[in-house]
């Protein structure tokens, strides 16, 4: 194994690593060998306060929220030119707190992460305004200006990536940012605060608090100075935060869950669809909040599919995510296995058909093989509810109306696929299905220049990324001057 270092373990409070006034740790651990990587420190109510004065003295100061852009550009290039130099080491320690398949953590995780900061750095200076003619006698602009401090909160299937979405936009805009990476996941966003103090960010503009959701989470998302809070999680907990800011009614953006659909008609590439649904449903183990576990099929072409997905699904090689060949790790933690493996049993008693289980027996880690289940039906869970593992189900579907509307039929409305080889049916099937991305004729594409979040209900609220995500983290002023 590649050598692992380790990065400070402590609070970053006020530009300086604190060691936590809770006076308690918690350990993070390697879901493939069970083994405790690190003891990092915990934030309680006391820290989380700490946090948000720091930042909020830092905004209210100026020293960033009124720095010319080109000037707080370059912190962003100089961080994201960094996090290019420590990618190897960066790869391995989020690879080892995660689970993650290393190349995939490579070629994904810290890719998005560098592409996300420059294409910010890029607008920092660009926050323009506009005049708007009102009268004679009256000039009348309107301009764009900061929020104040910002809360947040991430997951933990791409830590530095989900966190990197929120931070780099709202530092572009001349934020103060408190981040709360997942508990399980800590150490790569502690390893970016270090870069950001190292590259010149200025003391106070981010704090990073680990710890629990239900405690130091909690304290940030009730803490009065926080003027937005920008969340990706699960819905239950998205639900929670949207409650609790509306005590204080400030800005909220949730990115939640999805049970995104496949819709694959007759005429489709199915050797190509099955290859996208393959790397779709299983990367990261499935634990994605795109990832394409509701695989519709035309029923003349449900065959054929199934056939050419338990191939490829053959090949998906479990294991150590340091390995070399690896393409799927554990998943996260012991709970959310039990979780998974709950699920695939009650889709067996539901009466779904167990179509095909690859097989990973390793004596230590939180595995799940690949799991594919066909005879879906719209009602079972296994075609309702997320369970964020390497787990499909295949439905059959009679006719472009119905597949659409089994697309359709679900809480959730993050991402979709279509497939066809008739533009006319891709676009009107793009058209109608109910999802913030849709990918015609292949899967999971994200891109930093694009929008990214669901449409309402289980997926969330708002956008990450793309040039709307200015937009989270800033306010109007229309300034009225007399002439
Ligand atoms: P989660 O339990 O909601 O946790 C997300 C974050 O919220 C963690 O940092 C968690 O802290 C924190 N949290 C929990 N309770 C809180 C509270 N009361 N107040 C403030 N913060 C609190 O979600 P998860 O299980 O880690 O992640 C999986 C879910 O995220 C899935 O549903 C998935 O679809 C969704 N997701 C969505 C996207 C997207 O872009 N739409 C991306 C990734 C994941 P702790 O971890 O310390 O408990
Ligand atoms: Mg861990």
């Amino acid at each position: 194994m590649s050598q692992l270092s380790l990065p400070q373990l402590a609070l970053l409070i006020d530009g300086e690593w604190r060691a936590p006034m809770s006076g308690r740790h918690f350990d993070t651990v390697n879901p493939a060998s069970e083994e405790i990587i690190a003891t990092v420190a915990e934030a309680d109510r006391d820290d989380v306060d700490a946090a948000v004065q720091s930042a909020h003295r830092a905004f209210l100061s100026g020293v960033w929220s009124r720095r010319n852009g080109i000037e707080r550009a370059r912190v962003l290039w100089a961080v994201a030119a960094r996090l290019r130099e420590l990618e190897s080491d960066i790869a391995v320690l989020e690879s080892v707190d995660a689970g993650k398949p290393l190349a995939a953590t490579r070629r994904q995780d810290i890719r998005a992460a560098v592409d996300c900061l420059e294409y910010f750095a890029g607008w920092a200076d660009k926050l323009e305004g506009r005049t708007v003619p009102v009268r004679e006698d009256a000039l009348t602009y309107v301009s764009r200006e900061p929020l104040g401090v910002v809360a947040a909160i991430v997951p933990w299937n791409f830590p530095l990536m989900n966190a990197v979405w929120k931070l780099a936009p709202a530092l572009a805009c001349g934020c103060s940012v408190v981040l709360k990476p997942a508990e399980l996941t800590p150490l790569s966003a502690l390893r970016l605060g270090e870069i950001f103090l190292e590259c010149g960010l200025p003391r106070g503009v981010l704090n990073i608090v680990p710890g629990y959701g239900h405690i130091t989470g909690q304290a940030l998302i009730e803490h009065p100075l926080v003027s937005k809070i920008s969340f990706t999680g699960s819905p239950g907990v998205g639900k929670h935060i949207m409650r609790t800011a509306s005590e204080r009614a400030i800005h909220v953006g949730l990115e939640l869950g999805g049970k995104s659909p496949a819709l694959i008609f007759a005429d489709a590439d199915l050797e190509a669809a099955a290859r996208a649904v393959a790397s779709g449903a299983f990367f990261n183990a499935g634990q994605v909040c795109s990832a394409a576990t509701r695989v519709l099929v035309a029923r003349e072409a449900h065959d054929r599919f199934v056939d050419s997905l338990t191939a490829r699904m053959a090949k998906i090689r479990t294991g150590d995510p340091l390995a070399a060949g690896t393409s799927m790790g554990p998943v996260i933690s012991r709970k959310q296995q039990d979780g998974i493996l709950d699920a695939i049993e009650g889709a067996k008693k539901q009466g779904a058909t167990l179509a095909y289980a690859g097989d990973c027996d390793s004596p230590r880690g939180f595995f799940v093989p690949p799991t594919l289940f066909t005879d879906v039906t719209p009602d079972m869970a296994i075609a309702q509810k997320e369970i964020f593992g390497p787990v499909l189900g295949v439905t059959a579907f009679d006719g472009d109306a119905q597949g659409v509307a089994l697309a359709n039929d679900s809480r959730y409305s993050l991402a979709a696929s279509v497939w066809s080889q008739d533009i006319k049916r891709a676009h009107a099937a793009a058209r109608a299905v109910r999802a913030g991305t849709v990918w015609v004729n292949t899967y999971g594409h994200t891109d930093t220049r694009l929008p990214w979040g669901g449409m309402g209900g289980e997926s969330g609220v708002g956008r990450d990324l793309g040039r709307d995500a200015l937009e989270n983290y800033t306010e109007q002023k229309a300034v009225w001057v007399q002439l």
